[in-house]
C-alpha cells in the first residue's frame, strides 16, 4: 500500500534521505528505528506530503504523492491524489498538538466536521465510540491540560482515527511521556495493529517493535541499513551499525 522507491531529500547541503526504498503492505506495521538525525521523521513526513521529495517516488494506494524527477521525467502528483492521501492518512506526533482551548470531544470532531463537512451529530456519536476505544469516554468534556500526557496522546490517536484513515503514521508517539505513561499509549497502538491498521511507527520502543511490527527498518545517515522481520533485525542483526545501535540502547 505504501511504496517508497529511490527517495532522496536534502535540506540545503544536508542530504537526509539517500536513495531510500521500502514497501509497507496493507495491514502491516513497520517500525523505523535508528540514531537521531538518521532521517526517520523526514521519511514519514514525505509519505504524508508534509515534505516534498527531491528524487524518487512515493506511492500510497497506487497514487503518486508529490512531484519528482524519475528516470529523467518530471512526474507530478495530482492535487486530488495529495488531498486524498492526506485525508486517508492519520499522523500522531511526539507532542500531542491538541487544541488547548477546546474540549476533548471538540478536538476529536474538529477534522470530520470542519475538513470533511460531516454532520455534527453523526460525528459526535462516532467520536464517543473512539473515546471509548482509547479508554477516555469519561474525559469528553475535559480540556487537554486537565489530562496526563498519556491521556492526551490517546486523544491525539482518537482524533486521527476520527478521519477514518487507512494509514497511520506515528512519529515517536511515546518519547515525550513519563515512563509510566508509555504503556497505555502502546496498548492503544497495539489494538490498532491487531485490528489490521497499516502503520508506520518511528520509535525507540524496541519491545513494541519486537512484539507488534511485521517489519523493522534500521536507518542511519539517510539510508536503510537493514530491514526485515523483527526477530531477524532485532535478534540477529547482520550489519555492524545495527549491532552497535542495538547494543547501545538495549
Ligand atoms: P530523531 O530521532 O532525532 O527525530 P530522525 O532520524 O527522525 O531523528 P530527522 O528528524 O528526519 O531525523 O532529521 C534528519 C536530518 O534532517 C537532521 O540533520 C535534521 O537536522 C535535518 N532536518 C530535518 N528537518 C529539517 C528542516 N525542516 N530543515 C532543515 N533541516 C532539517
Amino acid at each position: 500500500m505504501v511504496e517508497i522507491r529511490g527517495v532522496r531529500k536534502a535540506f540545503g547541503h544536508n542530504t537526509v534521505l539517500k536513495d531510500v526504498s521500502l514497501q509497507i503492505p496493507t495491514g502491516s506495521v513497520t517500525c523505523l528505528i535508528g540514531p537521531s538525525g538518521s532521517g526517520k521523521t523526514t521519511l514519514l513526513r514525505c509519505v504524508n506530503r508534509l515534505e516534498t521529495v527531491d528524487a524518487g517516488i512515493i506511492l500510497v494506494d497506487g497514487e503518486l504523492v508529490g512531484a519528482t524527477r524519475h528516470r529523467g521525467r518530471l512526474l507530478e502528483a495530482k492535487e486530488s491524489a495529495i488531498a486524498k492521501t492526506r485525508r486517508h492518512t492519520g499522523m500522531v506526533f511526539q507532542r500531542f498538538n491538541l487544541f488547548p482551548h477546546r474540549t476533548v470531544l471538540e478536538n476529536v470532531i474538529e477534522g470530520p466536521t470542519q475538513v470533511l463537512g460531516r454532520p455534527r451529530a453523526d460525528v459526535v456519536n462516532e467520536a464517543m465510540v473512539l473515546l471509548e476505544r482509547v479508554g477516555l469516554a469519561d474525559k469528553a468534556v475535559s480540556y487537554p491540560q486537565e489530562l496526563s500526557g498519556g491521556q492526551q496522546q490517546r486523544i491525539a490517536i482518537a482524533r486521527a482515527l476520527a478521519m477514518k484513515p487507512k494509514l497511520m503514521l506515528f512519529d515517536e508517539p511515546t518519547s515525550a511521556l513519563d515512563p509510566e505513561l508509555v504503556g497505555e499509549v502502546l496498548a492503544v497502538m497495539r489494538d490498532l495493529a491487531d485490528e489490521g491498521m497499516t502503520m508506520m511507527v518511528v520509535t525507540h520502543e524496541l519491545g513494541f517493535a519486537r512484539e507488534v511490527s511485521d517489519q523493522v527498518v534500521f536507518m542511519a545517515d539517510g539510508v536503510v541499513v537493514e530491514s526485515g522481520a523483527p526477530d531477524e533485525v532485532l535478534a540477529r542483526p547482520q550489519h555492524e551499525r545495527t549491532q552497535a545501535f542495538l547494543s547501545r540502547i538495549l
